[in-house]
């Protein structure tokens, strides 16, 4: 469903994603895991254009684009078939709960409210927030803000969501409720490309795993063989540190 070929991507001298690939296919939970500063927020943010890559392609069903030279068009395409979810939630504070998820409709997708409401109403409620249409971010937990950027990536009814570290900026108490939706919306076929170091939701909920260090791709592969049998020396490396 989606492949990525070659991308590179620097920060002046600092060379972050050095040729990676990645192939995605429909269904598919993919969660990325990687020291701090591997290159796993920018992959993500290259495939979905809100960094431009130096080099790269991406090839999303019948549709090619050079990330590095994509016309406008290309880009609205690819972000209307994918769905981000931040790390910081990213929520309008002025709106509500219910507003949040329906602007992209709205405005992103020109959709009239009544339709758009409904369909923000059922993404919330299968996010456990159905108390809460009418709540403003501030008046929300952390757990319950990232709920509601699920709820909108979930809305936006995408071919892929992309998930940027969506816990941690979580309290500790407040990861589970998110991993839950997250599980949740897995089981029912979302296809999902997770940067996370949360092991437990990589070894339970994916059926891959991408390790990256050093702006590569250091080995991939189904969870369990890949917590029980790593290959490579930096992936071993890297699993004693967090396990
Ligand atoms: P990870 O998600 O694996 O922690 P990142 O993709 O966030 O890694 O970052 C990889 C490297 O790129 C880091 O050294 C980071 O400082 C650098 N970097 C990321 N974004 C920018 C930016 N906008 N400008 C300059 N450097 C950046």
């Amino acid at each position: 469903m989606l492949e990525i070929n070659n991308i590179h991507k620097s920060f002046g001298e600092n060379t972050v994603l050095d040729g990676v690939d990645l192939e995605i296919e429909k269904g598919d939970v993919v969660v990325v895991l990687g020291p701090s500063g591997s290159g796993k927020t920018t992959l993500l943010r290259c495939i979905n254009f809100l960094e431009k890559a130096d080099q790269g392609e991406a090839i999303f069903g019948d549709l090619h684009v050079n990330l590095n030279k994509a016309s406008k068009k290309a880009i609205h395409t690819i972000r209307k078939r994918t769905a981000f979810v931040f790390q910081n939630y990213n929520l309008f504070n002025n709106k509500t709960a219910l507003e949040n998820v329906t602007e992209g409709l709205i405005i992103g997708r020109g959709m009239p409210k009544e339709k758009a409401n409904n369909i923000a109403r059922n993404a919330l409620d299968k996010v456990g927030l159905s108390e809460k249409y009418s709540a403003y971010p501030v008046e929300l937990s952390g757990g319950q803000e990232q709920r509601v950027g699920i709820a909108r990536a979930v809305a936006l009814n995408p071919d892929i969501i992309l998930f940027d570290e969506p816990t941690s900026a979580l309290d500790p108490e407040l990861v589970g409720e998110v991993l839950e939706v997250m599980k949740t919306i897995a089981k029912e076929g979302t296809t999902m490309l997770v940067v996370t170091h949360e092991m437990s939701f990589a070894k339970d909920v994916a059926n891959r795993v991408i390790f990256m260090d050093g702006g590569v791709v250091v080995e991939e592969g189904p969870p369990k063989e890949f917590f029980q049998h790593p290959k490579e020396e930096r992936t071993q490396r890297f699993l004693k540190r967090v396990l």
